[in-house]
């Protein structure tokens, strides 16, 4: 595009970047208010309001020495990634909008997007691991997360101990004693603490508080990493940076995507935890498109709209299902009977999310028949969509956990997963009463 010119036919000077407004009369501006701007100046593109889905594969450098300068941050020689748009395996302007955005809702220093939740976790893992190794996790985790630990890192030469998702500080540090004598016996070191909280699909809570503290008392200053899987509850309902983790990670597929059209994944945490894996991603590939990193611009400027929503009803849909004859029990955060867990809710968490476990009084037939019987809400896995979705972890997502492994875990014959949507609450609590009704 050609410059404007002044009455006189000069040039006009280019318009600079407007500065961030990150505050206003000394108040810092909340998250929900800096989705709709931040990161993105329209003066950079033209003009638009929303930033342009930025189709290319390479940028044009402004010098060759700009293009040196750039491939130091790539390659690792400088640290924290590129300070200019290089090429779209690296970075992208609608990628580094998102990852700018992502960053403020878990209050991260940095924040790195990826094509898919499973992309996130494999590479982040992946980038702390070497032969030797020990992952020390929480367990019950999403069963693509525990066979990649158990199936394929294992392959590398990297072993992990796992323990139960409500264990406590004593049992915590004999964990971790045991994972310090397993990774000396095997040349390595205990290269990552990675907790899944609330669990999939049980919502069972780890203690991110005592985690931290017996990692502090067991390794000091230079222990390894505390990664969480913050799906289930985040961004709104909980924050695990505040509470010890160092690293956190999300399938934004879920309640961040939030209208089940897209596949993607995150991590956030300090520049020092991101810059391993920044530099993994730039060999491997596996950023998030920029298609799919605008819709989640799109997205992130409802988010806090929908997840208030989708628990409301949540919470409504449970009060109902509660007291039902055919339901044995609810996995749900609103109603913790365990005062261990109830402890570690009102710690951790900021609302009960949308995302609950109902038993049934039965097994895999009768939430079959519940299932098939659903008119309202649909029959399908994943969670925090605007729609009601239901799911039988047994047969379904976590098909692949061994049989004993899934008892051990709670992870039932009669389990039904449920994630409420933004529906009429009461139109979800009709369509489960008639599905109740044909089981
Ligand atoms: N973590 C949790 C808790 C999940 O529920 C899922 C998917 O269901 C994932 C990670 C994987 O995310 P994605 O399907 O985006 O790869």
């Amino acid at each position: 595009m050609p410059d404007a010119l002044d009455s006189s036919g000069n040039p006009l000077p280019r318009r600079k970047p407007k500065p961030e407004v990150t505050s206003l009369n000394g108040r810092r501006l909340k998250p929900a208010t800096l989705m709709m701007g931040y990161g993105y100046d329209p003066v950079l593109s033209e003009g638009s309001l929303k930033p342009p889905v930025f189709l290319t594969s390479t940028f044009a450098f402004e010098s060759a020495a700009a293009g040196k300068r750039h491939f130091e941050g790539i390659t690792g020689i400088r640290e924290g990634g590129a300070e200019g748009l290089v090429y779209s395996r690296f970075n992208g302007p609608n990628q580094e909008i998102l990852e700018d955005r992502l960053a403020i809702w878990d209050g991260a220093e940095d924040a790195l997007c990826f094509s898919s939740g499973m992309t996130a976790i494999c590479i982040l893992m992946m980038a702390y691991c070497s032969a030797g190794d020990v992952i020390v996790h929480s367990g019950p985790l999403y069963a693509a997360s525990e066979g990649f630990v158990a199936k394929t890192l294992s392959r590398f030469g990297v072993s992990y101990v796992d323990f139960p998702a409500g264990a406590t500080r004593d049992e915590l540090d004999n964990i971790l004693a045991r994972a310090t004598e397993m990774a000396s016996e095997q040349g390595g070191k205990v290269a990552m603490i990675y907790l899944e909280s609330p669990g999939n699909p049980t919502n069972a809570l780890v203690d991110v508080q005592a985690v931290r503290d017996a990692r502090d008392a067991a390794f000091g200053a230079d222990g390894p990493p505390i990664a969480i899987d913050n799906t289930f509850l985040g961004p709104l309902w909980q924050r695990p940076l505040e509470h010890g983790a160092d690293i956190v990670a999300y399938s934004l597929t879920k309640y961040v995507g939030g209208h089940s059209d897209l596949v993607a994944g995150s991590v956030a945490g300090a520049k020092k935890w991101m810059n391993p894996v920044r530099s993994l991603r730039n060999t491997m590939g596996g950023i998030a498109d920029p298609n799919t990193a605008w819709m989640l611009l799109r997205s992130l400027e409802t988010v806090e709209l929908r997840m208030t929503r989708a628990g409301e009803n949540a919470a409504k849909v449970c009060a109902y299902l509660r007291d039902h004859p055919k339901v044995e029990g609810l996995g749900y955060l609103g109603f913790i009977s365990d005062p261990r867990q109830q402890d570690i809710y009102e710690r951790h968490c900021l609302g009960a999310g949308s995302t609950f476990s109902v038993f049934l009084k039965g097994g895999e037939e009768e939430c079959f028949r519940f299932l098939d019987a659903l008119k309202v809400a649909k029959l399908a896995v994943s969670l925090g969509g605007t729609e009601t979705l239901a799911s039988h972890p047994a047969s379904m997502t976590h098909l692949s956990v061994p049989q004993g492994r899934r008892t051990e875990l709670g992870i039932s014959d009669n389990l039904v997963r449920i994630s409420v949507g933004i529906e009429d609450a009461d139109d979800l609590i009709a369509d489960f009463e008639q599905a109740l009704g044909a089981v």
